[in-house]
């Protein structure tokens, strides 16, 4: 898939997560956020739902100042970035659902000031994509059978780097807040079964796994990785490790 592309639709698919970061204590790495979403599921669709811009939402008391700054600084590269591609190919009539309209500060009322950014990141997100991926740039066929030009010109190559600059950004950022980028982080608790050290991985491109550095000495009821010198806990495993470690989901996350 387009590198640009996948960035955007991980930014849109981690969006849930970063608007329930900033409404929660900031936390250790461990258990990972994702798994406690996992076993928390109806938090997560009742915020997928609200999709207003973090620039139009009060945020009387957030819990997590650095979720907060993140979320907020990667709405305006992703506002900006449409702003400018608009600038730069955006031939829509008047009317035209798929047009960004760029914030215009002097309008009336703060919903119309805020232009397209009223309706959020993701749909800013999926926007920016449809440029990225030069959909409707083709001249349309109109009622009367004339063919009017396309509502959108073939973006630039300079453009087109830009784009893959700004999204890249913002995705490290969503996955660094919510510590999803790649680190290995060491676990405050022993292995269960032989005591040695567990190691968390995390990385963007998949779920988070545990290792323990006991290897063919450690009795858990995980399989050895291929070098055989740890056992890993997968993702689907994990729920067993944590419930061997007595963690309390219900409040971690
Ligand atoms: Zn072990």
């Amino acid at each position: 898939m387009n590198e640009v592309v996948r960035a955007l639709r991980t930014i849109r698919g981690q969006w849930a997560a970063l608007l329930l970061a900033i409404e929660t204590p900031p936390a250790d790495h461990w258990p990972p956020r994702q798994l406690a979403h996992t076993m928390r599921q109806g938090d997560d669709e009742q915020l997928v739902e609200d999709r207003a811009p973090l620039v139009l939402r009060e945020h009387p008391a957030p819990l997590n100042l650095a979720a907060l700054d993140t979320g907020r600084a990667v709405e305006r590269l992703i506002f900006d970035l449409a702003d400018t591609l608009a600038a730069a190919v955006q031939r829509t009539e008047p009317g035209d659902p798929r047009a960004w309209e760029c914030a215009d500060p002097s309008a009336p009322d703060s919903h119309r000031a805020a232009g397209s950014r009223r309706h959020g990141l993701h749909w800013a997100c999926v926007w920016v994509e449809g440029r990225v991926l030069d959909e409707d740039t083709a001249p349309e066929r109109e009622l009367d059978g004339a063919l009017a030009p396309p509502p959108f010109e073939v973006l630039p190559l300079h453009l087109l780097h830009e784009a893959r600059r700004t999204v890249r950004i913002a995705e490290a950022r969503v996955l660094r807040a919510l510590g999803l980028d790649r680190r290995e982080t060491p676990l405050p608790e022993p292995c269960p079964w032989c005591g040695d050290e567990l190691t968390l991985h995390s990385a963007p491109d998949g779920p988070p796994s545990v290792t323990c550095s006991g290897g063919r000495e450690c009795t858990a009821p995980a399989p050895l990785n291929s070098r055989e010198r740890a056992r890993v806990w997968e993702w689907d495993d994990l729920p067993e490790l944590i419930a061997a470690l007595g963690v309390d989901f219900t409040t971690a996350v």
